[in-house]
């Protein structure tokens, strides 16, 4: 088995007029995320942890914010476009950890959720994924509250390329090596 670890980050300036969704999860919150998209920082952040554990480069190079296609789109249809890039390569998500930075709103009584929708946009198992969130202790940007950061680890495996059971070769003296 072959295994690829990848990490993610991304941040999202608050702003009022905007919902606030996050892992696909509306939070009720006097504040939303300003983006291109519809700024769900936490999502950005578990795919630029799978786009690079894959080696598929980051979010900005496929979904690029500078492409009116993307304007206001649900992350939850990014994430599954950046499944079908895993699974096209043979990849599987081992598992995903990710931490929400920020003072406000408190995120404990919606992580449950935002951990379900993840794993079903990823169709893999809810165990596979978990949620968490700190505070920065009223210190840095997201203290101040001028923005939310989001942080990802993510865990990929697959059968190498050509994969097959060991086969026992019993060479004469002399005889050369079979190719793999
Ligand atoms: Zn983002």
């Amino acid at each position: 088995m072959s295994y690829r670890i990848g990490q993610g980050f991304d941040v999202h300036r608050w702003v009022t007029g905007r919902p606030l969704i996050l892992g696909g999860v509306t939070v009720p919150h006097s504040h939303g995320l300003e983006g291109h998209s519809d700024a769900d920082v936490l999502i950005h952040a578990i795919i630029d942890a799978l786009l690079g554990a894959a080696g598929l480069g980051d979010i900005g190079r496929h979904f690029p914010d500078s492409d009116p296609q993307y304007k206001g789109i649900d992350s939850g249809q990014l994430l599954d476009r950046v499944r079908g890039m895993l699974a096209e390569k043979g990849w599987k998500v081992e598992n995903i950890d990710a931490t929400l930075i920020g003072q406000k709103p408190r995120m404990a009584p919606h992580i449950p959720l935002m951990e379900a929708r993840l794993a079903a946009l990823l169709a893999i198992e809810v165990m596979r994924i978990n949620v968490k969130a700190t505070t920065t202790e009223g210190l840095g940007f997201t203290g101040r509250q001028e923005g939310l950061a989001a942080m990802a680890s993510a865990l990929l495996y697959r059968d190498p390329p050509g994969a097959h059971p060991a086969k026992l070769v019993v060479l004469r003296p002399g005889e050369p090596r079979p190719a793999d």
